[in-house]
């Protein structure tokens, strides 16, 4: 028993010294790492929520007034998720629900649905100071929920609301505007990133190409019922 300590000790400090010699003078050691999805039927959201906790993962923790977890249908088919709260979020502690999230509210009726039909969540859940843009090690605390809220939720389509949202979910650099409109596959689930609403809101003629994108989700969605 021993031994095989002692051995393990041997092989790690020769791989350390490995990496060293690579000029790698410090290792990134993440706190956990992100878990396999849920199987549906074993955990609920309010499972999820208890298990995030008052969390203190990430930097944002000292900035932000309150988690914005997400909300809506634990069964939904459609989810919608976008990058992350902004001021109104931070306050009331719900997913778009500033000007951006109102007219996310009217994206979702224009296909027939409402808010509570569908879920909504964001990539991170608080607010970054001055609405930065989140941080890479803000997304990768705040990403082992996201995947556990999608693995309660199974839902069988996403929207992806712009560009932090697509390139995290498909693991991608590529622009938004090339992303859009097309299908692509998260895990099984279908994925079709769109404009965010608050770039909408400051290019209100790029409304056409949401138009398309959501009529897509609304065809794929009666296409899955059928
Ligand atoms: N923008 C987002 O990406 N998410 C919100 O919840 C609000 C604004």
């Amino acid at each position: 028993m021993d031994e095989n300590i002692n051995e393990l000790i041997s092989d790690l400090r020769t791989y350390l010294e490995y990496l060293k010699g690579m000029g790698m003078a410090t290792l990134a050691v993440t706190e956990s790492t992100p878990e396999r999805a849920p199987r549906p039927g074993t955990t609920t959201l309010a499972d999820v929520r208890r298990e995030l906790g008052d969390c203190k993962r990430c930097k944002l923790h000292r900035t932000r007034k309150t988690i914005v977890f997400g909300e809506g249908n634990e069964k939904a088919t459609l989810m919608f998720i976008g990058e992350g709260p902004g001021y109104d979020e931070d306050v009331q502690g719900r997913p778009f629900v500033g000007k951006a999230g109102q007219l996310l509210t009217k994206i979702i009726e224009s296909i027939n649905l409402s808010r509570e039909e569908v879920y909504i969540a964001n990539i991170i859940k608080c607010r970054p100071p001055q609405n930065r843009n989140p941080e890479p090690d803000e997304i990768e605390s705040c990403n082992p929920f996201l995947m556990k809220q999608i693995g309660v939720i199974q839902p069988k389509l996403i929207c992806a609301l712009g560009t932090f949202s697509a390139q995290t979910l498909l693991k991608t650099d590529t622009k938004i505007t090339a992303l859009r409109g097309k299908l692509y596959d998260f895990e099984g689930i279908k994925v079709i990133p769109t404009y965010h609403p608050a770039f909408l809101l400051r290019n209100p003629e790029r409304k056409r190409e949401v138009w398309e994108d959501m009529k897509r989700i609304s065809e794929l969605l009666r296409s899955l019922q059928d």
